[in-house]
Protein backbone atom coordinates (compact mmCIF):
# COMPACT_ATOMS: atom_id res chain seq x y z
CA UNK A 1 0.00 0.00 0.00
CA UNK A 2 2.50 2.41 0.59
CA UNK A 3 4.38 1.70 -2.16
CA UNK A 4 1.49 2.82 -4.31
CA UNK A 5 0.91 5.99 -2.33
CA UNK A 6 4.40 6.57 -2.92
CA UNK A 7 4.19 6.55 -6.51
CA UNK A 8 1.27 8.51 -6.59
CA UNK A 9 3.35 11.09 -4.47
CA UNK A 10 6.29 11.38 -6.23
CA UNK A 11 4.04 12.02 -9.19
CA UNK A 12 2.80 14.45 -7.66
CA UNK A 13 6.41 15.62 -7.64
CA UNK A 14 7.55 15.18 -11.34
CA UNK A 15 10.38 13.23 -12.90
CA UNK A 16 13.12 13.94 -15.09
CA UNK A 17 15.75 11.88 -17.06
CA UNK A 18 19.29 11.68 -18.26
CA UNK A 19 21.65 9.80 -18.95
CA UNK A 20 23.70 10.01 -22.09
CA UNK A 21 27.37 9.97 -22.64
CA UNK A 22 29.08 8.79 -19.43
CA UNK A 23 29.92 5.57 -21.36
CA UNK A 24 32.43 7.24 -23.77
CA UNK A 25 32.62 9.68 -20.59
CA UNK A 26 35.48 10.91 -20.64
CA UNK A 27 35.81 12.86 -24.12
CA UNK A 28 32.15 13.74 -23.94
CA UNK A 29 32.63 15.55 -20.51
CA UNK A 30 35.66 17.22 -21.49
CA UNK A 31 33.18 18.38 -24.49
CA UNK A 32 31.10 19.75 -21.22
CA UNK A 33 33.76 21.84 -20.39
CA UNK A 34 34.13 22.79 -23.68
CA UNK A 35 30.64 24.32 -24.43
CA UNK A 36 29.95 24.85 -21.02
CA UNK A 37 30.34 28.64 -20.24
CA UNK A 38 29.10 29.32 -23.43
CA UNK A 39 25.29 29.42 -22.52
CA UNK A 40 24.87 33.01 -23.96
CA UNK A 41 21.47 33.59 -22.39
CA UNK A 42 22.52 33.33 -18.63
CA UNK A 43 24.62 34.90 -16.55
CA UNK A 44 27.40 31.98 -16.49
CA UNK A 45 27.60 30.47 -12.49
CA UNK A 46 31.31 29.50 -11.64
CA UNK A 47 30.26 26.12 -13.70
CA UNK A 48 32.39 22.90 -13.91
CA UNK A 49 31.50 20.16 -15.23
CA UNK A 50 32.28 20.99 -18.46
CA UNK A 51 34.95 23.22 -18.25
CA UNK A 52 36.29 25.01 -15.77
CA UNK A 53 11.44 6.98 -0.28
CA UNK A 54 10.06 5.52 0.21
CA UNK A 55 9.74 3.28 2.95
CA UNK A 56 9.58 -0.10 0.28
CA UNK A 57 10.03 -2.15 3.76
CA UNK A 58 6.56 -2.65 3.99
CA UNK A 59 4.88 -3.53 0.67
CA UNK A 60 1.99 -5.72 2.16
CA UNK A 61 -1.43 -4.48 0.66
CA UNK A 62 -4.32 -3.05 3.10
CA UNK A 63 -6.11 -5.99 2.35
CA UNK A 64 -3.82 -8.21 4.29
CA UNK A 65 -3.23 -6.05 7.05
CA UNK A 66 -6.79 -5.55 8.73
CA UNK A 67 -5.56 -3.37 10.95
CA UNK A 68 -4.58 -0.76 8.60
CA UNK A 69 -7.18 -1.50 6.09
CA UNK A 70 -9.44 1.34 7.05
CA UNK A 71 -6.64 3.95 7.44
CA UNK A 72 -5.39 6.27 5.47
CA UNK A 73 -1.96 5.17 4.16
CA UNK A 74 1.14 6.42 5.80
CA UNK A 75 1.91 8.99 3.35
CA UNK A 76 5.45 10.92 3.15
CA UNK A 77 5.01 14.50 3.34
CA UNK A 78 5.30 16.07 -0.32
CA UNK A 79 6.83 19.28 0.52
CA UNK A 80 5.57 22.80 -0.35
CA UNK A 81 6.96 24.55 -2.72
CA UNK A 82 9.88 26.63 -1.10
CA UNK A 83 12.56 27.18 -2.79
CA UNK A 84 13.56 28.45 -6.60
CA UNK A 85 16.28 27.94 -9.15
CA UNK A 86 18.21 31.65 -9.57
CA UNK A 87 20.17 32.66 -12.08
CA UNK A 88 23.18 31.47 -11.22
CA UNK A 89 21.82 28.19 -10.77
CA UNK A 90 21.76 28.14 -7.06
CA UNK A 91 18.94 26.86 -4.87
CA UNK A 92 17.20 29.92 -2.92
CA UNK A 93 14.28 29.90 -0.96
CA UNK A 94 11.11 32.22 -2.48
CA UNK A 95 11.18 34.14 0.97
CA UNK A 96 12.62 35.10 4.42
CA UNK A 97 12.52 32.71 7.12
CA UNK A 98 13.37 29.24 4.95
CA UNK A 99 16.66 27.68 5.39
CA UNK A 100 19.04 28.87 2.85
CA UNK A 101 21.93 26.32 4.21
CA UNK A 102 20.74 23.86 1.70
CA UNK A 103 22.42 22.08 -1.24
CA UNK A 104 20.57 20.38 -4.16
CA UNK A 105 22.22 16.57 -5.51
CA UNK A 106 21.85 15.84 -9.01
CA UNK A 107 23.65 12.73 -10.73
CA UNK A 108 23.72 13.60 -14.74
CA UNK A 109 23.92 10.69 -17.55
CA UNK A 110 22.72 7.56 -16.43
CA UNK A 111 20.83 5.03 -16.18
CA UNK A 112 23.47 3.13 -16.78
CA UNK A 113 23.80 0.12 -13.97
CA UNK A 114 22.19 -1.79 -11.43
CA UNK A 115 25.14 -1.69 -9.16
CA UNK A 116 25.95 2.10 -8.88
CA UNK A 117 22.12 3.02 -9.17
CA UNK A 118 21.66 0.51 -6.12
CA UNK A 119 24.87 2.62 -3.93
CA UNK A 120 23.86 5.68 -4.98
CA UNK A 121 20.05 4.99 -4.23
CA UNK A 122 21.28 3.05 -0.71
CA UNK A 123 23.34 5.61 0.17
CA UNK A 124 20.63 8.59 -0.52
CA UNK A 125 17.98 6.79 1.89
CA UNK A 126 20.78 5.74 4.30
CA UNK A 127 20.96 10.17 4.74
CA UNK A 128 17.52 10.61 3.99
CA UNK A 129 17.79 12.56 1.01
CA UNK A 130 16.44 13.15 -2.12
CA UNK A 131 18.11 14.30 -5.43
CA UNK A 132 17.84 14.28 -9.33
CA UNK A 133 18.61 11.82 -11.56
CA UNK A 134 19.31 13.92 -14.99
CA UNK A 135 18.93 10.57 -17.29
CA UNK A 136 19.27 10.81 -21.01
CA UNK A 137 16.40 9.09 -23.58
CA UNK A 138 18.56 6.04 -25.20
CA UNK A 139 19.86 4.96 -21.45
CA UNK A 140 16.23 4.65 -20.29
CA UNK A 141 15.05 2.88 -23.59
CA UNK A 142 18.23 0.66 -23.13
CA UNK A 143 17.70 0.47 -18.96
CA UNK A 144 13.52 1.24 -18.41
CA UNK A 145 13.57 -1.32 -15.37
CA UNK A 146 16.59 0.87 -13.55
CA UNK A 147 14.62 4.20 -13.99
CA UNK A 148 11.95 2.58 -12.01
CA UNK A 149 13.62 1.36 -9.58
CA UNK A 150 14.65 5.14 -9.25
CA UNK A 151 11.33 6.53 -9.48
CA UNK A 152 9.85 3.91 -6.86
CA UNK A 153 12.32 4.46 -4.92
CA UNK A 154 11.35 8.05 -4.23
CA UNK A 155 14.03 9.81 -6.26
CA UNK A 156 12.89 12.52 -8.74
CA UNK A 157 13.99 12.06 -12.79
CA UNK A 158 15.04 15.10 -14.27
CA UNK A 159 15.22 15.73 -18.57
CA UNK A 160 18.63 15.99 -19.76
CA UNK A 161 18.09 15.08 -23.59
CA UNK A 162 17.54 12.17 -25.54
CA UNK A 163 21.49 11.71 -27.03
CA UNK A 164 23.54 13.66 -24.89
CA UNK A 165 24.59 16.02 -27.32
CA UNK A 166 25.23 19.86 -27.52
CA UNK A 167 21.64 20.89 -28.22
CA UNK A 168 22.84 24.53 -28.83
CA UNK A 169 24.30 23.21 -32.08
CA UNK A 170 21.67 21.82 -33.35
CA UNK A 171 18.41 23.08 -35.11
CA UNK A 172 14.92 24.20 -33.52
CA UNK A 173 12.91 20.81 -34.18
CA UNK A 174 15.52 19.00 -33.46
CA UNK A 175 16.17 20.47 -30.32
CA UNK A 176 12.70 20.08 -29.15
CA UNK A 177 12.70 16.46 -30.03
CA UNK A 178 15.71 15.93 -28.10
CA UNK A 179 14.06 16.96 -25.11
CA UNK A 180 10.51 15.95 -25.80
CA UNK A 181 11.50 12.54 -26.73
CA UNK A 182 12.61 12.10 -22.78
CA UNK A 183 9.79 13.57 -21.57
CA UNK A 184 7.49 11.02 -23.84
CA UNK A 185 9.89 7.76 -22.34
CA UNK A 186 10.06 8.82 -19.52
CA UNK A 187 6.30 9.20 -18.35
CA UNK A 188 5.79 5.75 -20.32
CA UNK A 189 8.14 4.16 -18.16
CA UNK A 190 6.96 5.65 -14.76
CA UNK A 191 4.10 7.59 -15.32
CA UNK A 192 5.01 11.07 -14.81
CA UNK A 193 6.43 13.46 -16.91
CA UNK A 194 9.97 14.89 -15.33
CA UNK A 195 9.54 18.84 -14.25
CA UNK A 196 13.34 19.48 -14.68
CA UNK A 197 15.64 20.09 -17.23
CA UNK A 198 19.45 20.46 -17.15
CA UNK A 199 21.21 20.70 -20.72
CA UNK A 200 23.91 18.33 -21.83
CA UNK A 201 27.58 20.55 -21.13
CA UNK A 202 25.31 23.27 -19.97
CA UNK A 203 24.76 24.43 -23.04
CA UNK A 204 22.14 26.56 -23.86
CA UNK A 205 20.26 29.12 -25.63
CA UNK A 206 17.05 31.43 -25.84
CA UNK A 207 15.38 29.04 -27.67
CA UNK A 208 16.43 25.95 -25.28
CA UNK A 209 14.44 27.70 -22.77
CA UNK A 210 11.85 28.63 -24.50
CA UNK A 211 11.50 24.72 -25.19
CA UNK A 212 11.88 24.27 -21.66
CA UNK A 213 9.21 26.44 -20.74
CA UNK A 214 7.01 25.12 -23.20
CA UNK A 215 7.08 22.10 -21.94
CA UNK A 216 6.76 23.30 -18.26
CA UNK A 217 10.57 22.68 -17.34
CA UNK A 218 12.37 24.24 -14.49
CA UNK A 219 15.95 24.58 -16.40
CA UNK A 220 19.20 24.56 -14.41
CA UNK A 221 22.66 23.90 -15.16
CA UNK A 222 24.52 23.94 -11.92
CA UNK A 223 26.81 26.07 -9.14
CA UNK A 224 29.21 23.49 -8.02
CA UNK A 225 30.66 20.75 -10.17
CA UNK A 226 32.37 17.87 -8.68
CA UNK A 227 34.43 17.40 -11.46
CA UNK A 228 33.92 13.91 -11.00
CA UNK A 229 33.89 13.37 -15.36
CA UNK A 230 37.21 14.28 -14.95
CA UNK A 231 40.32 12.47 -15.61
CA UNK A 232 42.04 13.95 -12.47
CA UNK A 233 39.18 12.41 -10.28
CA UNK A 234 39.08 9.10 -12.01
CA UNK A 235 39.09 6.23 -9.14
CA UNK A 236 39.78 9.04 -6.62
CA UNK A 237 36.41 9.10 -4.40
CA UNK A 238 38.75 11.67 -2.39
CA UNK A 239 38.99 14.20 -5.14
CA UNK A 240 35.48 14.59 -6.01
CA UNK A 241 34.77 14.98 -2.46
CA UNK A 242 37.50 18.09 -2.24
CA UNK A 243 36.21 19.73 -5.54
CA UNK A 244 32.72 20.14 -3.81
CA UNK A 245 33.36 21.11 -0.69
CA UNK A 246 35.72 23.35 -1.57
CA UNK A 247 32.87 25.33 -3.79
CA UNK A 248 30.56 24.48 -1.14
CA UNK A 249 27.90 27.89 -0.50
CA UNK A 250 24.36 28.13 0.37
CA UNK A 251 22.28 26.69 -2.38
CA UNK A 252 25.05 25.18 -4.09
CA UNK A 253 23.26 22.96 -6.95
CA UNK A 254 25.65 20.14 -6.94
CA UNK A 255 26.36 18.33 -10.10
CA UNK A 256 27.54 14.94 -9.97
CA UNK A 257 27.25 12.10 -12.44
CA UNK A 258 26.44 7.74 -12.36
CA UNK A 259 29.95 7.10 -11.81
CA UNK A 260 31.84 4.64 -9.80
CA UNK A 261 34.09 6.58 -7.80
CA UNK A 262 31.06 9.17 -7.32
CA UNK A 263 29.16 5.97 -6.05
CA UNK A 264 31.89 5.59 -3.25
CA UNK A 265 32.30 9.33 -2.82
CA UNK A 266 28.72 9.44 -1.80
CA UNK A 267 28.05 8.53 1.90
CA UNK A 268 31.14 10.92 3.10
CA UNK A 269 30.36 13.08 1.20
CA UNK A 270 27.04 13.78 2.56
CA UNK A 271 28.17 12.89 6.17
CA UNK A 272 30.42 15.75 5.36
CA UNK A 273 27.94 18.17 4.35
CA UNK A 274 25.64 17.29 6.89
CA UNK A 275 28.63 17.96 9.51
CA UNK A 276 28.58 21.24 8.20
CA UNK A 277 24.81 22.35 8.91
CA UNK A 278 23.66 21.82 5.10
CA UNK A 279 20.47 19.86 4.69
CA UNK A 280 19.71 18.45 1.11
CA UNK A 281 16.68 20.22 -0.24
CA UNK A 282 13.84 18.22 -1.85
CA UNK A 283 13.79 19.10 -5.48
CA UNK A 284 9.92 18.40 -5.17
CA UNK A 285 10.27 22.02 -3.25
CA UNK A 286 11.18 23.51 -5.67
CA UNK A 287 9.22 25.60 -7.84
CA UNK A 288 9.28 28.10 -10.83
CA UNK A 289 11.17 31.18 -9.54
CA UNK A 290 8.52 33.86 -8.36
CA UNK A 291 7.16 36.73 -10.80
CA UNK A 292 9.75 39.03 -8.98
CA UNK A 293 12.76 37.48 -9.47
CA UNK A 294 12.82 36.67 -13.39
CA UNK A 295 13.11 40.19 -14.98
ZN1 LIG B 1 25.67 15.08 -18.93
Amino acid sequence: MIHLVSKKIVALATVCVLLSACGQLQSEQEKDNKVNSSDSSITAPAVTEPTSNVDQSNTEDAADNPTNANQEPETEAVPEFQYHINKAYNVVPNEEGINKKVVLLTFDDGPKEQEMVDGLLDTLDKHQAKAIFFVNGYRVKANPDLLKEIHDRGQIIGNHSWDHIDLKKENSDNARKQVEDVQQIVEDTVGERPKFFRPPFGSGNENLHKIAEDNSLIYMTWSNGSLDWDSKSKNKPDVVIQNVMDQLHNGSNILMHELPWTVEALDELLTKLEGQGYSFVDPRAISEAPKEQQS
